[in-house]
């Protein structure tokens, strides 16, 4: 049932992550009440706030922790959702639109409160998010966040021509704004962390265990894995998101999981170093194939963007060669200093650009669709679905739950998106 996917382990994180905590697949039948699949920011959030309320809990992951966008992405922890405040109000309404505006609004201080609260070994900066503007549209947008943030109490500002181009190091743009909520983090140490505090507080992980049947009678689930095992709950939860498979029927069809590039560089000379993003701001900019960049914690650069529909061969760097020219038109003076990582991740988007929950049966309970912004969201939702689980109060979910609905035409998705990438490449303009 599990699919070929990229590999982990050519990424920077895998390279430079805190080591995994200890885990085994899953050999014998077990029981608990809740089982959790998928060891990403979601299930281990889920799973760690679940055993802090005396849950037993199993976590079932298909390879290893972090092997989906937890370990792959670009650590950069953004506050806010696709949709921003103003459009949230007035699609949701006063109350439930402002339920989700505060739940996106403290999703990075999630991030780094368990950091610190847990004391988990992960490199973190928090100087904020930039995001460039690279038209007068989006110069009008980033006008449109600054005054949607300030509303909410968030010291958000607007950045002129010269100081965006004095704190990212690159002139390239016409202005922009920043959050100072925002931060970077190394992610896959980020995942190990969560899985450490979820293991500390009761926790049980079962790593190279794909769950590949779920069925359900007398009021008790039964999760069947690939290995043949069985593990019984009165609750399940999937959170499986961009990396999710056929375990439950149409549920991969609800969304388009695309393919995010990145690529890391040796470490940047110290003048360069200096040179860009100078005050250790992370960015992603307001192209609608956006690029997203920031330097790690050994002042390497990492660059972001749109890569091919299918998994690129590890060993082509090819692939990755459209992002080398963003480096060389954006950071002319990175130029030269070797790419020394390239890899790439699943990012899960839906009909509406809204996380999505459903609850297609008694006790099972599904999250999915990150939208490319997951690091403090979707440790967020683990926080909520625990809640949920516990308390069975909806108030606590940011989304009510809905019903599954596949895409139209899902079959012809490559097609589509293919057509919309070329139309945002266009409209988009160059570097
Ligand atoms: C390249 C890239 C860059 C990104 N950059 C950013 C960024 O800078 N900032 C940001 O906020 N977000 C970013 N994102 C998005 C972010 O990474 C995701 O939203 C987030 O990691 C999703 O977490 P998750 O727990 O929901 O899912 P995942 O981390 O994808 O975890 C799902 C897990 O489920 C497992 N699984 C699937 N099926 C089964 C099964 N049948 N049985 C058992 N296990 C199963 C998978 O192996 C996987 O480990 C990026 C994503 C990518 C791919």
């Amino acid at each position: 049932m599990t699919q070929e996917y990229f590999p982990l382990s050519p990424s920077l994180w895998a390279a430079t992550a805190a080591p995994a905590p200890d885990t085994v697949p899953l050999d014998g039948d077990a029981e608990a009440d809740v089982v959790v699949v998928g060891a990403g920011y979601c299930g281990l959030s889920t799973a760690l706030h679940l055993a802090e309320r005396g849950v037993r809990v199993i976590v079932l992951e298909a390879r290893e922790i972090g092997f989906g966008g937890s370990g792959r992405n670009g650590g950069q922890v953004i506050p806010g959702m696709k949709h921003d405040p103003s459009e949230l109000l007035k699609t949701f309404g006063r109350e439930k639109g402002q339920r989700l505006v505060d739940f996106a609004a403290g999703s990075a201080d999630a991030v780094f409160d368990l950091i610190d609260k847990h004391g988990m070994d992960v490199p973190r900066e928090r100087r904020g998010w930039i995001q460039g503007a690279h038209t007068p549209a989006a110069l009008d947008l980033a006008a449109r966040r600054v005054r949607d943030w300030s509303a909410q109490g968030v010291a958000a500002r607007l950045l002129d021509r010269d100081e965006v181009a004095r704190l990212l190091g690159t002139d390239k743009y016409l202005g922009g704004w920043v959050d100072p909520r925002g931060g970077g983090v190394q992610p896959l140490s980020y995942a190990r962390g969560l899985a450490r505090a979820a293991q500390a507080a009761g926790a049980v992980i079962h790593t190279g265990t794909p769950a590949s049947q779920l069925s359900r009678s007398n009021g008790t689930w039964r999760v069947t894995t690939a290995l043949g095992a069985q593990v019984s709950a009165e609750r399940v939860v999937l959170c499986t998101n961009g990396y999710t498979d056929g375990l439950w029927p149409q549920l991969h069809k609800t969304i388009i999981n695309a393919n995010s590039f990145q690529l890391a560089t040796e470490a940047l000379p110290e003048a360069v170093r200096r040179s860009i993003l100078p005050e250790g701001h992370v960015s992603s900019d307001a192209r609608n194939l956006l690029l997203y960049y920031r330097l790690d914690h050994t002042g390497r650069l990492l660059m972001g963007g749109r890569g091919t529909f299918s998994e690129p061969d590890p060993a082509d760097p090819a692939a990755w060669s459209h992002l080398e020219n963003v480096v060389a038109k954006l950071f002319p003076q990175a130029a030269g200093v070797p790419i020394a990582y390239r890899w790439c991740g699943h990012v899960a988007i839906t009909r509406d650009s809204l996380p999505h929950l459903h609850e297609p049966a008694p006790g099972l309970l599904i999250d999915i669709g990150c939208q490319g912004r997951g690091v403090g969201l979707q440790t967020r939702m683990g926080q909520a679905l625990a809640q949920y689980v516990v308390s069975g109060d909806a108030q606590a979910l940011p989304v009510a739950p809905s019903s599954i609905r596949p895409f139209p035409l899902y079959g012809l998705r490559r097609l589509y998106v293919s057509a919309v990438i070329a139309w945002y490449r266009m409209t988009d303009g160059g570097v």
